[in-house]
């Protein structure tokens, strides 16, 4: 029989059951197989095969002798290039002469004869049973195949059906075409079907193994989340808790205002209320901390003898009675009445003179706790009064600080440096110090951070300050001013050899028997070593030397005794840093001695003049300020309308041009104190007379002559004394203010005082 040969359609990953549709899409320009069958098909029929193997090249032995007769059942062009077939599967057939041509494969086929076994009818069912185990297993192949069961009645057809859903590999699939016999293929398919099922229940275990081991592993997560939070809250609700507890125990305590504690009350609910995370819970709680720790009541009993507070404030300062003299009246009035309101004190006095030293002192022998603040440098009322709570970083001012650190309501509250305040677009710190120090307004002082009122009016402030012009004006006028003026040598002395030397000898574990030092040596070192109005560089010199000397003390062994001479003394500390010398004597004119006051006390100044050809210019140098320049053309001035008195003839000044100047070039000077001697310079000069350096003025000078009185005169009268001056002129107005200097240095002294500068000249350029 010559049987018609159809064209073979190798598949090489899918099988095609008989009964079966499948859609095969191709793509149309490089799959040469289907577009040489799909061109070249007769009937739309095809032979349908599975290579034996997949991975060897296909040739006619590697063709299967079983396979499927299919059908086109549709082309259809879709997108892309591609092409679309549904074929049918129709059958299994037996393929016979393989045949190739040039791009296909051809065969013919033969039907196959499936002879009956009586024992198809059990496999059929037992087949059917497996199948239903399966679906139990593999639930997603169930509805597909169900629908179709009604249809097959043979267990080929059956098997074929099956086949078609399991979820099986491609190479195990095939094999249900080339295996012929329907029990046989039951049988694969059984054991197939088993073990997908085993495959299946493996997979559903590891699933739900997975699963368990996710949601255990999620729960878990979720718990320790859970326990964090928990811990978190409860751990912070602690340590909250225990501070609200420690909060109202220390608030129940507190000594305060009915007011305050109602407020501190009421911050520790809303700080109890609060979230832990809430911004705003830290500054809460430094307000409560700073509330909390103020000494509202904790007031310490003052000395209540007199004479006790004198013997502390005499053993720890020479002289400076008026200050002790100022506080006992304070205490002995404050006796006789309940309730005194404190005095404000401001000690003004250059460095050293023991304006800080002998504030602490008053602390200390009033047995007052003390706050000490420095205002020096501040231009910020916040830095007064605090900031207000809204403000980032807010603190109470520097003093509520001061107070919290005195721990006390009355404490000794020293204000350093208060005439070095400035004024600027942050507000003026003077006048929110005037709060602060009015006794009208002061016992209810209002930091901007605290917010509650504070009494301050139990404070006993003390001020200090180097220059009283300096303090604002407002601020003055409510203080007790004090002056602490310059030391004189004598005065140094007796310092040092009552407290200084004293309380170094035993800061360095020295007894007075063990060193020795005579006055002339004491006087040697404040002489040459220091200058200044106070005894501060005194008592660190005293301390380098004493440092020396126990330093030797312990390199030699055996020395306990040490004379200090003025040798020793330079063999210690080196040449003298400055020459006290008395004033030479020469024979110049033109220099005149001026008197100055510096921060280092009195000092005298030479003022000089001098001219040479020119047209009646006035040249003026060395760093004169405005005031100081004046007093120059004041003076010239009233030279030039004075002539004839003073005997100067006219061409000199119009044919001349003048200088005058005033060493050190380099230091800023100001005042108009200079005015008397730049006239006497000028007159010196212009008359060829020489004025002695023994004599030393000092006074404001008027177009007229008049002589005004000037400032800091026991200070200038001291430091001109020093350098041996000893002849000072000076206006009649501060003829009182020689009853601050000591007698010792006015009787070496002869004082002229002037109302006029007629006065002068006749003194100085008539005899
Ligand atoms: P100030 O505050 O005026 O600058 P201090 O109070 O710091 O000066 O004084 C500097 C040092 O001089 C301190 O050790 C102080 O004890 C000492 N001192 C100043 N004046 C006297 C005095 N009158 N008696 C004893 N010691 C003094």
């Amino acid at each position: 029989m010559d049987l018609k040969k159809l064209l073979v359609l190798i598949i090489n990953d899918m099988v095609i059951f008989p009964n079966n549709e499948v859609r095969i899409e191709y793509d149309n320009t490089y799959d040469k197989q289907m577009i040489n069958i799909v061109d070249s098909i007769e009937d739309n029929l095809m032979l349908i095969v599975n290579p034996l193997d997949e991975n060897t090249s296909i040739d006619i032995t590697s063709l299967p002798k079983y396979g499927v007769l299919g059908r086109l059942k549709l082309k259809m062009a879709v997108p892309n290039g591609k092409t679309r077939l549904v074929m049918e599967g129709i059958k299994r057939v037996e393929i016979c002469n393989y045949q190739q041509e040039e791009n296909f494969f051809k065969a013919s086929y033969k039907d196959i004869e499936i002879k009956e076994n009586k024992k198809e009818k059990d496999y059929f069912n037992i087949l059917l049973k497996s199948l239903e185990k399966y679906i139990n297993k593999a639930p997603y192949v169930g509805n597909a195949i169900m629908s179709q069961l009604n249809k097959v009645d043979s267990l080929n057809d059956l098997c074929d059906l099956i086949s078609c859903y399991l979820n099986l590999d491609y190479s195990k699939k095939k094999k249900y075409i080339v295996t012929i016999d329907p029990i046989e293929r039951a049988k694969k398919i059984i054991e197939d079907m088993n073990e997908d099922i085993k495959l299946i229940e493996l997979e559903q275990k590891i699933e739900r193994e997975v699963e368990k081991e996710l949601s255990e592993s999620q729960k878990e997560f979720f718990l320790h989340e859970k326990i964090k939070l928990m811990q978190q809250e409860l751990g912070e609700a602690n340590s909250k808790d225990d501070e609200v507890v420690k909060l109202r125990k220390k608030s129940s305590k507190l000594k305060c205002p009915a007011k305050v504690k109602e407020r501190i009350e009421r911050e520790i609910s809303r700080y109890e209320a609060m979230n832990s995370n809430s911004p705003e819970i830290g500054i809460v709680r430094d307000y409560l901390d700073w509330m909390i720790n103020l000494p509202w009541n904790n007031y310490t009993k003052d000395t209540t003898s007199l004479k006790e507070v004198k013997t502390i404030l005499d053993s720890s300062h020479y002289a400076l009675e008026e200050v002790k003299e100022r506080i006992i009246e304070y205490l002995a009035v404050k006796q006789n009445t309940n309730n005194l309101r404190s005095p404000i004190i401001c000690l003004v006095g250059p460095p050293g003179v023991g304006k800080t030293s002998l504030a602490l002192s008053i602390a200390r022998s009033l047995n007052r706790k003390v706050a000490k603040i420095s205002v020096g440098g501040i231009n910020d009322e916040a830095e007064i009064i605090g900031h207000r709570r809204t403000y980032v970083g807010a603190n109470p001012g520097r003093i509520i600080q001061g107070i919290r650190k005195s721990g006390s309501t009355n404490p000794v509250f020293i204000i350093d440096e208060i005439d070095k305040m400035t004024k600027d677009i942050k507000g003026d710190p003077a006048s929110s110090l005037l709060e602060v120090l009015d006794p009208e307004q002061n016992n209810k002082f209002s930091d901007h951070y605290i917010e509650e009122e504070f009494d301050l009016s139990k404070v006993l402030f003390i001020a200090t300050a180097n220059y009283i012009d300096q303090i604002p004006y407002e601020l003055r006028d409510r203080l007790e001013i004090i002056d602490l003026s310059s030391y004189t040598e004598y005065e140094k002395l007796d310092i040092a050899k009552k407290h200084l030397i004293p309380k170094e000898l035993e800061e360095h574990g020295l007894t007075p028997l063990q060193v020795q030092i005579d006055e002339d040596t004491i006087l040697f070192i404040i002489r040459s070593y220091t200058k200044e109005a106070g005894v501060r560089e005194l008592e660190r010199t005293i301390a380098t030397i004493l440092r020396k000397i126990v330093k030797q003390f312990l390199l030699d062994g055996e020395q306990a005794f040490f004379n200090i001479t003025k040798e020793e003394v330079e063999k210690l500390l080196g040449a003298p840093k400055y020459l006290y010398s008395e004033a030479v004597e020469n024979d110049e004119y033109g220099v005149v001695n001026g008197m100055a006051y510096t921060a280092f006390g009195g000092d005298v100044i030479q003022i000089e003049a001098n001219y040479y050809k020119g047209n009646g210019e006035l040249i003026l140098t060395g760093s004169l300020g405005d005031v100081m320049k004046e007093s120059c053309k004041i003076a010239l001035s009233y030279i030039k309308a004075n002539l004839e008195v003073f005997k100067i003839d006219k061409s000199l000044l119009d044919e001349h041009d003048i200088h005058i100047h005033v060493p050190e070039g380099a230091v800023n000077k100001d005042g108009p104190s200079a005015g008397i001697t730049i006239t006497s310079a000028l007159i010196s000069l212009l008359t060829k007379k020489h004025i002695s350096s023994k004599v030393a003025m000092t006074g404001e000078i008027t177009l007229r002559g008049r002589v005004l009185p000037i400032g800091g005169v026991k200070e200038k009268v001291i430091g001109a004394h020093r350098t041996g001056v000893r002849k000072i002129i000076m206006p009649i107005e501060n003829k009182k203010d020689l009853e601050l200097i000591p007698e010792e240095i006015k009787n070496e002294i002869e004082f002229i005082f002037v109302k006029n500068y007629l006065e002068i000249f006749n003194e100085l350029f008539k005899k």
